[in-house]
C-alpha cells in the first residue's frame, strides 16, 4: 500500500516481467499472486513480442495492486530491446529500433529503452543485448538499472555457482556509462530513469543441479520503481493506469534495491518562495533555493548537477543551497553499493 512522504504519495512496483506467454516460467495469475505477496504497488509485465495477456483482459486492479501490460519489442538481430505500453498493436517484426521508436511517438506510447548498456562477452551462451543505434528520437525512457542484465554482465564459468544460490548480493548499481548518457540526455529534455527486474526465473543447469535464477519472489525483494503522485492511487482501473504512466512519462520517479532497505521514505526536493518541486518537476532558478533530501536510514549520499558529482556525506538528511542552474539528482549508496538513485530535479531550465 502506498505511503503520503511529504508532499507526495509513494507507490513502489516492479517493471519489465515476464510469463509463459514468452520466455518466463510461471503464467501471469501465478507471478500476479507472487507480485502481491512481495506487496508490490504495481506490476508492468512485457513479454518478447506479444500482447496475449493484455488481449485476454490480465490487466487490472488486484486487491489494491495495479496490473498493467505492455511488451518488449525487438530488432531482427535481437538488439534494442524496447519495452512499450500503451501501444495499439504489436509492431512489426522487420522495423528497425529507429522505426519502431517513431512509430511508439507516434501512437504516443509509454517507451522504455531495456538493458542498453551490455558489453558482456565472456560466455557464448550468454551473448548482450544491447542498444547502439542511439540515434532514435521519441522514447520515453531508459532502464538505467536492470537486475537481470547486471547479473548476467557479471556471470563468469567460475562464478556461477555463488552468483546462481546468492543472486541479489551481486547487485552493485547502474553503470557509469549508462547514468553519463542518461544526464548527457536529460539537460536537454525529460528521459525518465528506471530500475526493471527482467524477471523470468530462469531454470539453469549446474552439473547435476538445476538451479532457478532469481525466482519472481526474490526479484520483487530487489530492484524497485517507485513513483510521486500528487493523489492516492485511483481504485479505478483506467484512472490508476493513467496516474501510473503519468508519472512515468513526467519522471515522477525514484529506484531502489530492496536488498539494502525499504526505500519507502525517501524524500528529495527542491524549495523557493512558494514553490516546491520533485523527482522530474521543474522549479525557477532564484535566491535562497534549497535542496532537501531525507533517507530512511544513514547512508553514503551524493548529489549530481549535470551530470557531476558536487557532494558527498555519510549522512541521514541533507540541506543544500544550490549556486547554479541545471539538473540535479541523488544516490544513496550503502557500503560500497547503489541503494537509491533518484530522477532529475529541473532548476531554472
Ligand atoms: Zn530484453
Ligand atoms: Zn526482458
Amino acid at each position: 500500500m502506498g505511503k503520503k512522504v511529504g508532499d507526495w504519495y509513494q507507490y513502489s512496483g516492479a517493471i519489465h516481467i515476464h510469463t509463459t506467454e514468452s520466455d518466463g516460467t510461471k503464467p501471469i495469475q501465478e507471478v500476479i499472486t507472487i507480485g502481491k505477496r512481495a506487496d508490490l504497488d504495481f506490476m508492468m509485465f512485457a513479454d518478447h513480442m506479444n500482447l496475449n495477456n493484455r488481449n485476454a483482459g490480465q490487466e487490472g486492479i488486484y486487491k489494491n495492486m495495479l496490473v498493467v501490460i505492455g511488451y518488449e519489442h525487438n530488432d531482427l538481430n535481437d538488439n534494442h530491446h524496447y519495452l512499450i505500453f500503451e501501444s495499439p498493436k504489436v509492431y512489426p517484426k522487420d522495423m528497425t529500433a529507429y522505426e519502431y521508436v517513431e512509430a511508439g511517438a507516434i501512437d504516443n506510447v509509454v517507451g522504455i529503452m531495456a538493458h542498453p548498456d551490455e558489453i558482456r562477452n565472456r560466455m557464448v551462451k550468454f551473448p548482450p543485448y544491447p542498444w547502439t543505434d542511439y540515434s532514435v528520437k521519441g522514447f520515453t525512457g531508459v532502464e538505467i538499472w536492470n537486475q537481470m542484465s547486471e547479473w548476467m554482465e557479471k556471470l563468469t564459468p567460475y562464478n556461477k555457482l555463488i552468483m546462481a544460490f546468492s543472486p541479489r548480493k551481486s547487485m552493485e548499481g547502474p553503470t557509469d556509462r549508462i547514468l553519463k548518457q542518461w544526464d548527457d540526455w536529460s539537460k536537454e529534455k525529460r528521459v525518465v530513469g528506471v530500475a526493471s527486474v527482467d524477471a523470468h526465473a530462469f531454470p539453469i543447469k549446474l552439473g547435476p543441479l538445476k538451479v532457478e535464477i532469481f525466482p519472481y519472489k526474490v526479484h520483487f525483494r530487489c530492484l524497485r520503481t517507485h513513483l510521486l503522485l500528487d493523489e492516492p492511487l485511483s481504485n479505478d482501473f483506467e484512472k490508476a493506469k493513467s496516474q501510473l504512466y503519468n508519472a512515468i512519462r513526467n519522471c515522477r520517479v525514484f529506484n531502489s534495491n530492496m536488498r539494502w532497505g525499504n526505500a519507502e521514505g525517501f524524500e528529495f526536493y527542491v524549495e523557493n518562495g512558494n514553490n516546491k518541486a520533485t523527482c522530474g518537476d521543474e522549479i525557477p532558478y532564484i535566491d535562497n533555493t534549497k535542496i532537501k533530501v531525507s533517507l530512511p536510514s544513514r547512508a553514503n549520499l551524493k548529489l549530481i548537477h549535470n551530470g557531476i558529482e558536487i557532494l558527498q556525506s555519510e549522512t541521514e538528511t541533507l540541506e543544500y543551497k544550490i549556486r547554479d542552474k541545471g539538473i540535479y539528482r541523488v544516490e544513496a549508496w550503502k557500503k560500497n553499493r547503489g541503494w537509491i538513485y533518484s530522477n532529475h530535479i529541473r532548476v531554472g531550465i
